[in-house]
């Protein structure tokens, strides 16, 4: 999977098995390689303090709420899906986000969604 904006501590969790997986076992889907459901990021940056939880959805599989980090922001806000056009020119996404405005984001893309705090 294409490149994808992380913290310097993840750890990769599955909620429904209750089990640990390593990065690479998760890193080419951000699911769980046993049941398939979303892999839990719990993420910490130290220098912000910042204890963030997060699942990794490829951009076409973004819904109306979810709560998506921009590239380079994970410290930041979250910012939440309010619309989604498809219609948008040949890979790209055209996303509509709560207090930002619209941004494109390419159809493979990674997208950090948050879920929750630790
Ligand atoms: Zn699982």
């Amino acid at each position: 999977m294409s490149y994808v904006n992380r913290l310097p501590t993840e750890i990769f969790k599955c909620v429904i098995c209750t089990k640990e997986f390593t990065y690479d076992e998760v890193k080419d889907t951000w699911k769980c390689p046993e049941c398939g459901d979303p892999i839990y990021i719990y993420a910490e940056d130290l220098e912000t303090a910042t204890r963030i939880v997060l699942i990794r959805k490829n951009a076409d599989e973004l819904v109306k709420g979810d709560l998506v980090h921009l590239s380079g922001r994970l410290t930041e806000s979250p910012y939440s899906v309010i619309g989604i056009n498809s219609n948008s020119p040949e890979k790209k996404l055209s996303v509509g986000l709560k207090g930002y405005g619209s941004y494109n984001f390419s159809k493979e893309e990674s997208i950090n969604c948050r879920v929750g705090k630790w």
